[in-house]
């Protein structure tokens, strides 16, 4: 791995401006900018334009949690990747698990966006994961194999380092259950074999996997401690500027 780990906040739907302004002001206080690690902050996109210069002057990175894949148009309620790019972001959350399960967006559509950041030169943090009984039907591998499928099946295969994949078990998200170290590195290891198979050996190495599900600084270390997990997409622990920053300064 040659690229940075790479510590993400996903803010969700939380957080008033003012307090997201002081929440980097405040966890750049208790982290600084550490060199041998990235981090990023996906706040709701309200927040964004407020947030894009302490951001950049902290040296983190800034993402949206979802995007069109058109550039514009008739599309009421959607934000396009031109627009995200205009606010400062760098990165975009693709097919989270609430995208997909409680708005019923479909790997196709994810698929779509995909391609989309790519074509804007936007790095996706493409999602995947399975539920407690695809995973109890012993499907784990065949959902994350769909998804990877249909959410890279339009991607370019030169640009591919920038893709970012997080592998997010539904079970473990915002329940409190984290999967275990072995079982994230188990996951972690097939998406990165499919992903080498896909593209090429070499560059499947640098792909960053992300683990997310329920990641909190008393787990944290054992996580990053495993081969193929090469950082963290973090919900409810990011939202608390002393958890987030023990879970950027894991060990
Ligand atoms: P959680 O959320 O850390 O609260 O489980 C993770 C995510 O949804 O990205």
């Amino acid at each position: 791995m040659t690229q940075k780990p790479l510590m993400a906040a996903n803010w969700k739907m939380h957080l008033s401006i003012r307090e997201a302004v002081n929440f980097v002001a405040r966890l750049h206080e208790a982290v600084g900018t550490p060199d041998d690690r990235e981090v990023l902050i996906a706040p709701p996109f309200t927040h964004l334009w407020a947030l894009r210069e302490a951001m950049g002057a902290a040296g983190y990175s800034l993402a949206a949690q979802n995007c069109h894949w058109e550039e514009k148009g008739a599309f009421t309620g959607e934000i396009s990747l031109p627009m995200l790019q205009e606010v400062g972001c760098t990165y975009v959350i693709l097919g989270h698990s609430e995208r997909r399960h409680i708005f019923g967006e479909s790997d196709e559509w994810v698929g779509l966006k995909t391609a989309a950041a790519f074509a804007h030169g936007m790095s996706p943090i493409l999602c995947v994961g399975e539920k407690l009984e695809e995973r109890e039907a012993g499907r784990t591998e065949a959902v994350l194999l769909r998804q990877l499928e249909t959410g890279l099946a339009r991607v370019p295969s030169e640009r591919i380092e920038k893709l970012v994949v997080a592998y997010e078990p539904v079970w473990a998200i915002g329940t409190g259950k984290t999967a275990s170290p072995e079982q994230a590195q188990e996951a972690h290891a097939f998406i990165r074999g499919w992903l080498a198979e896909r593209f090429q050996k070499e560059i499947a190495k640098n792909i960053r996997i992300l683990y997310g599900g329920s990641v909190k600084p008393d787990n944290v270390d054992a996580l990053m401690a495993q081969p193929d997990i090469d950082g963290a997409l973090v919900g409810g622990a990011s939202l608390d500027v002393a958890s987030f920053g023990r879970i950027v300064r894991f060990q």
